[in-house]
């Protein structure tokens, strides 16, 4: 678990003191951690070894296996989640636990739920049965009904502080480099960090970026047949690119501004965004960026990728070497 220390804390002091509320809704940003947490935290409930989850006790092995019978996930089916499945949660809630402890229930993306399947949940939770933990986890707690809402405790999660999830990173093995630059892609959402990294085309893509980017930055037209070779490559990806292209004028212009390198999104670059505040006034700079979007809209509009790219190509060269002579004068 990387970050939420005190959300951690509370969690287990509810355990501790034995003051386990019925309900809880976990909210916060999408991939922040949330339902991490709510895993760990019925893992603790079921453990057997007392304080913690021990990983190794009968409950935490069926828990680990996704095999505990006291522990359910409820996810939306489709865009929903529907009155039928609140109902077999409902009928699962009348049922013993089937090891004399917890039953768990985590409702993912609750705020799908119908209102409807709402309803037919809150009366669960004014008069749950004992033992009965029920967890709603939403990235959209307006989702919920009031009456459902100030039926459960709040437990809120904010993006986990930059320099925490470099360090929850590197513990993963990850560089000190992709570490922040993942930190900040993710604007503090660790979820949403590991899953950039352990998308295949995450390195892949950076590498064409980079590529593309020397390419645009070049002082030669000619390397125009090599940049949209590359994106004709990879076509898929050419808004990704175009994304990466927007942060690194974005961190020119950070540059231009505040002169600290900890606020460049790609400390990688930080060479190539210091040589570029320096070399290209701050209004080419927005010009270019303003291109960029423009190429981007091209693209999602599906007119010839090509065309576009290559006046963008032309444009942003312009902007740069022009900006180069009234220097050198
Ligand atoms: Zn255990």
């Amino acid at each position: 678990m990387i970050g939420h220390q005190a959300q951690q804390e509370q969690m287990k002091e509810a355990i501790r003191s034995n003051r386990v509320a019925h309900g809880y809704c976990f909210e916060g940003p999408e991939a922040v951690g949330k339902k991490k947490m709510a895993f760990n935290f019925a893992m603790e409930l079921l453990c057997r070894q007392g304080e913690g989850r021990c990983g190794v006790c009968h409950s935490c092995q069926m828990f680990a296996a996704g095999t505990h019978p006291d522990f359910h996930v409820y996810l939306p089916e489709g865009r929903s989640l529907k009155r039928e499945q609140a109902e077999r949660a409902i009928h699962e809630l009348q049922i013993r636990s089937y090891e004399g402890g917890y039953k768990i229930f985590l409702f993912d993306d609750a705020d799908k739920m119908t209102a409807s399947a709402q309803n037919a949940l809150l009366k669960s939770l004014e008069e749950p049965p004992p033992q009965t933990v029920i967890i709603l986890v939403t990235a959209n707690p307006q989702g919920l009904l009031p009456t459902i809402r100030s039926r459960v405790q709040s437990i809120r999660f904010y993006p986990v502080d930059e320099k925490e999830l470099v360090a929850g990173l590197k513990n993963r093995g990850v560089d000190a480099d992709t570490a922040t630059k993942l930190a900040r892609l993710s604007e503090g959402r660790p979820g949403h960090a590991l899953s950039l990294l352990e998308s295949k085309e995450f390195q892949a893509l950076q590498e064409a970026s980079e590529q593309a980017l020397t390419y645009l930055l070049s002082p030669q037209s000619l390397k125009i047949v090599p940049f949209l070779a590359l994106f004709e490559k990879r076509k898929g990806e050419a808004d990704a690119i175009l994304n990466d292209f927007l942060n690194f004028f974005r961190d020119v212009l950070v540059m231009q501004t505040t002169r600290e390198e900890g606020r460049i999104l790609n400390p990688a670059r930080c060479i190539q965004v210091k040589e570029t505040a320096r070399r290209v006034s701050e209004s080419a700079i927005y010009g270019i960026i303003e291109q960029i979007i423009q190429t981007k809209e091209q693209l999602r509009r599906n007119l010839n990728p090509t065309v576009g790219l290559q006046q963008m190509f032309r444009i942003i060269q312009e902007e740069i070497s022009g900006n180069d002579r009234r220097h050198s004068f």
